[in-house]
């Protein structure tokens, strides 16, 4: 029973690094978050040892009296935070989640409408060498070239032109809220299944700040490690009648055994956001987002061609257009690496760039609201983000040093996971 360091001290060694780099930088990769230790603790527990094909009460295997107990516990808490009818806590991820909904609720070769890969949807949406694109007649819906908004009209119009099966609502970079409702309203038009992926701002919902989607789909998927700052891993909420179809599109249709340390952990992070303080949390994610997009759209700012699609943000993320802007995403995102900001480079609507280079970038402040970060530091934070990408080019060390120490000062004033450092 070596520890990691004795056993494997090149492994131990990474884990060490990646500690350091999250403690001493700012992540600010909207899709990311700091779990709390007791999640941590819950994942890393015996539970990894056991095998549980199958649900609480109904296992394929014996020895299964504790992980029951675990497996229902994350169930009817994440049916209470939502207020779903039905829950399923064993897809491994997101992508699995929204494989097995599909799987559960369409056949090969059925019509999907999801919106566009470049328009900010999911690979799971449709993406073309995706399972979803591979197996699904896909319809992609965009957002409107001027304001940003998804195209409400477009999608109407597609699905009445197409009728497909399933009409999937839900994005992975998107400043906006959708109106569930109306897509709710499209779907019963041409009797298709609404699915909504709410993996990105469901931490915002279970805090009661974003609508939930839940009264309105037949299927709400989600993560459980973006905003809602739990283990990495997927959920399927869905309605009473269709539990029985999406159980078994989980197991045995698309996984084996589930982890059921990673289902102890979900449990724990769904008492975490049934919590007054993560509320509050989810609040400063939202104030840090909006103060990010009012410093983004500065005069200053705007002088150098960097402006925010559709002018703001509603949820805890804002998308840089940097179509006019000297620096394209992967030197815009190099820049804040260098001063020891993590963001990531993404393509925009109609983005004039390569994908592996885009002209935007998306920029989130869920991890550094769960780190503690106030509004005053939000605006610091902002201001640096604005100074990195009007400097002139080249980027002098000068620079870079200057902006960088403002960043180590933000850290250090917020430490993370202190009692983990050696
Ligand atoms: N759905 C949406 C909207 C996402 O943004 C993501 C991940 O970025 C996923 C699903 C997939 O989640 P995972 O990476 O856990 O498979």
């Amino acid at each position: 029973n070596s520890s990691l360091h004795e056993l494997d001290p090149d492994v131990a060694a990474a884990v060490d690094a990646e500690l350091h780099r999250q403690q001493s930088t700012l992540e600010m990769i909207a899709s990311e978050n700091f779990a709390p230790s007791a999640v941590m603790e819950a994942q890393g527990s015996v539970l990894t040892n056991k095998y549980a094909e199958g649900y609480p009460g109904r296992r394929y295997y014996g020895g299964c009296e504790h992980v029951d107990v675990v497996e229902q516990i994350a169930i009817d808490r994440v049916k209470e935070l939502f207020g779903a009818e039905a829950a399923n806590v064993q897809p491994h991820s997101g992508a699995q989640a929204n494989a097995a909904a599909m799987f559960a609720l369409l056949s090969p070769g059925d019509t999907i409408l999801g919106l566009n890969l470049a328009h900010g949807g999911h690979l799971t949406h449709g993406m073309k060498i995706n399972f979803s694109g591979k197996l699904y007649n896909v319809v992609p819906y965009h957002v409107d070239a001027e304001t940003g908004v998804v195209d409400m009209d477009e999608v109407e119009r597609l699905a009445k032109e197409h009728r497909p099966k399933l009409v999937i609502a839900g994005w992975s970079a998107y400043p906006r809220q959708l109106d569930f409702a109306a897509f709710r309203r499209i779907a019963d038009e041409v009797g298709a299944y609404l699915m909504v992926d709410m993996a990105h701002f469901a931490g915002l919902v279970a805090a009661g700040l974003h609508p939930s989607p839940v009264p309105h789909a037949h299927v709400v998927t989600t993560t459980t490690h973006k905003t809602l700052g739990g283990p990495r891993g997927g959920v399927i909420l869905s309605t009473a009648d269709l539990a029985k179809k999406i159980n078994s599109a989980v197991f045995p249709g698309q996984q084996g055994g589930p982890l059921e340390h990673v289902v102890a952990a979900k449990a724990v992070s769904f008492k975490v956001a049934a919590s007054s303080a993560f509320k509050e949390r989810q609040e400063r994610t939202l104030e840090g987002a909006r103060i990010l997009a009012e410093r983004l759209t500065e005069a200053d700012v705007r002088e150098v061609g960097v402006s925010v699609l559709s002018g703001g943000t509603d949820v805890h993320l804002v998308l840089v257009d940097l179509r006019d802007s000297a620096l394209d995403g992967r030197q815009a995102e190099d820049r804040l690496h260098e001063v020891g900001i993590t963001v990531n480079r993404n393509a925009i609507p109609n983005d004039p760039r390569p994908p592996m280079v885009t002209s935007g970038l998306r920029i989130g402040t869920p991890a550094l609201a769960t780190r503690g970060f106030t509004t005053e530091d939000f605006r610091e934070v902002a201001d640096v983000i604005a100074e990195t990408l009007k400097a002139p080019s080249p980027f002098g060390a000068a620079d870079a040093e200057a902006l960088k120490a403002r960043v180590t000062a933000l850290a250090d004033k917020h430490p993370l996971y202190a009692h983990l450092s050696k």
